[in-house]
């Protein structure tokens, strides 16, 4: 149910393929945010274009909707190659990723979404092939069967999943670049908007691209989607025109308030503290309580909340922070203080 959420950052039915490739920064100047890794990347990719190598392996992981796609396509752009997109649960056979190496140029990205996802007998596949540029192949069945080693031009492989934890420890070890996606700051998302805007031909006030920025849970992808959503908004009942009030009486037809959290997320919180005195509680009674699957609450959900510091995870369970209270509009129960300070 939570995939439905205007405030998803999971990709959407709703969110036009074609859209979001023409939303997509294509180089690393474009990109905004995450300057960390950007400063990083542009080291590295300068160093092997220089000794004219393909780029180490690059395993990037964080919550979705925060640009992993859009940076795989960058880094092949920006050492001028091509890139084959595939996903973990997309290669069901050996053969299948055996045929997607094969098929790879020097040099070209290998880019596997969800690469947690992956079957063992897949991943066994990848060790060689991202070492030793090798593919071993069984030939033949029983005590006949023999090996045989392919060469693979070098090529990168550039990973993306939610948790660096969720790879299995010979899989994680094998990546060069292992990088963490941060959620983007209000002031990014709000350069994000207005780049965004002036592609779509949006009108859009820097308060009304803040008032947007503020309600996208540190997500482009989120913010992207609200733009739109903003936009109808202003079409239909202002000037086409996304001013500060125009973004905020959208905001609320979409029941979301100045965080950017829903109605969901309110339950979750005012659950957390009615039926739980506050918490701690575990994740899986947590996420039957808003009939979602613990891993999406885990992985998309709370990291926001963390974030925004109204949730807590601790060794026995999932807590609410002091300063729920103050966002619900509620006083703590006294009993619990101690509990939650
Ligand atoms: P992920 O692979 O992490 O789920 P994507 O790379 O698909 O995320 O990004 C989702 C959308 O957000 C993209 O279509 C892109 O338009 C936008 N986006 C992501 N990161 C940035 C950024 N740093 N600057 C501008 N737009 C971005």
């Amino acid at each position: 149910m939570g995939e439905d959420r205007i405030v998803s950052a999971q990709r959407q039915a709703e969110d036009d393929p074609q859209l979001e490739i023409g939303l997509r920064p294509r180089s690393l100047d474009e990109y905004i945010g995450q300057e960390k890794i950007k400063e990083k990347l542009t080291i590295y990719i300068k160093a092997a274009l220089d000794r004219r190598e393909a780029l180490d392996h690059v395993l990037l992981y964080g919550p979705p909707g925060l640009g992993k796609t859009t940076l795989a396509h960058i880094i092949a752009w920006e050492m001028g190659v091509s890139i084959r997109i595939t996903a973990g649960p997309a290669i069901e056979r050996p053969g299948d990723l055996a045929a997607i190496l094969t098929n790879l140029g020097p040099g070209d990205v290998l880019f596997i979404d969800e690469i947690h996802r992956l079957s063992r007998s897949v991943e066994e596949i990848l060790y060689p092939a991202m070492e030793d540029h090798a593919l071993d192949i069984i030939i033949g069945k029983g005590p006949g069967a023999r090996s045989l080693r392919l060469d693979l031009p070098p090529f990168t492989l550039i990973g993306a999943t939610v948790r660096a934890g969720l790879l299995t420890s010979p899989l994680r070890d094998r990546f060069g670049v292992v990088d963490r996606l941060e959620f983007y700051a209000p002031g990014e998302l709000e350069q994000i908007i207005i780049r965004s805007a002036g592609i779509l031909n949006i009108k859009a006030d820097p308060e009304g691209a803040a008032i947007i920025a503020r309600a996208s849970r540190g997500t482009p992808r989120v913010a992207n989607r609200l733009l739109k959503r903003v936009r109808d908004y202003a079409q239909v009942k202002a000037d086409n025109v996304i001013t500060a009030t125009v973004a905020e009486e959208a905001l609320q037809m979409l029941q979301l308030d100045q965080l950017g959290l829903d109605e969901i997320d309110r339950r979750l919180l005012i659950a957390l503290v009615e039926k739980f005195e506050g918490g701690p509680v575990g994740l899986d009674t947590l996420a039957a309580c808003i009939s979602e699957e613990p891993e999406t609450l885990e992985d998309v959900y709370e990291p926001y909340l963390m974030q925004l510091g109204l949730l807590k995870r601790t060794a026995r369970g999932r807590m609410v922070t002091g300063e729920v209270y103050t966002y619900l509009n509620l006083k703590p129960d006294v009993t619990n203080q101690q509990k939650l300070w």
